[in-house]
């Protein structure tokens, strides 16, 4: 079932993409894994998928330790405490969801300590009222500055949640921010080639997203359980 589920997903992306005239090899897949189990993520792999995304260090740990696949990219999507970093570090390829300076610093200090450059995202906050982590896109100016003096932080692009809406329709706009917010970041960040990620776009929205510019879903549901 979930290879029929990631060939399903697979193609909407693709046929998303057509519409939008992009390339969907641009567009990375990240199959959100949070409550499944190690075999389950197996499957995903088995299907072609590389990006494991998980929303808890511990869980992700475990899973890490079970599968010991060099072949998978594992992405920390859900909130990170300061105090779980030393682990997250270990693990992740990409953390998706830096939302403090605070937690930036934590990141830098112990990715040096392992002497790794750690890839992250800035969670962005584009709904004020519905999610509760996240940077107001005002703040992300001063940070991104902040963090290119940074050693042992790579800052790729962009995350945000997108309220649940009745209709993805209504998410569009949340989407088009972040966007928008990359580009201008882009414009005032001119030495730091490579700040290109959008990660936005769920199993409920995900099309919409793609049409808006997301080059990273995060996809759980559709995978898991079609
Ligand atoms: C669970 C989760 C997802 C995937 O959600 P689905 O609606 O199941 O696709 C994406 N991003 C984050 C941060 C999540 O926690």
């Amino acid at each position: 079932m979930i290879d029929a589920n990631v060939l399903k997903v697979k193609n909407r992306v693709t046929q998303a993409c057509i519409e939008a005239d992009c390339n969907p090899a641009d567009i990375t897949i990240v199959a959100v894994s949070k409550g499944r189990t190690a075999q389950e993520i197996e499957q995903v792999t088995a299907a072609g998928l590389t990006d494991i995304g998980e929303n808890k260090v511990q869980e992700a740990l475990s899973k890490h330790e079970e599968i010991k696949s060099a072949h998978i990219k594992w992405h920390m999507v859900g909130h990170l405490q300061t105090n779980k970093v030393r682990d997250a570090v270990r693990i992740f390829d990409l953390i998706h969801s830096v939302d403090s300076l605070h937690l930036a610093e934590e990141i830098n200090k112990q990715s040096e300590k392992i002497n790794k450059v750690q890839n992250i995202l800035l969670e962005i906050k584009t709904s004020l009222e519905v999610t509760k982590f996240g940077l107001r896109p005002e703040e992300a100016f001063d940070i991104v500055k902040e963090l290119s003096g940074f050693g042992n932080i790579k800052v790729l692009g962009l995350m945000t949640i997108a309220p649940a809406v009745d209709n993805p329709e209504d998410a569009r706009s949340y989407f088009k921010q972040l966007k928008q917010l990359r580009d201008e970041l882009n414009k005032s960040n001119m030495q730091n080639p490579g700040f290109d990620v959008l990660s936005m776009g769920m199993t409920d929205d995900f099309e919409i997203a793609v049409q808006e510019g997301a080059n990273m879903l995060r996809i759980g549901r559709a995978i898991f359980e079609g």
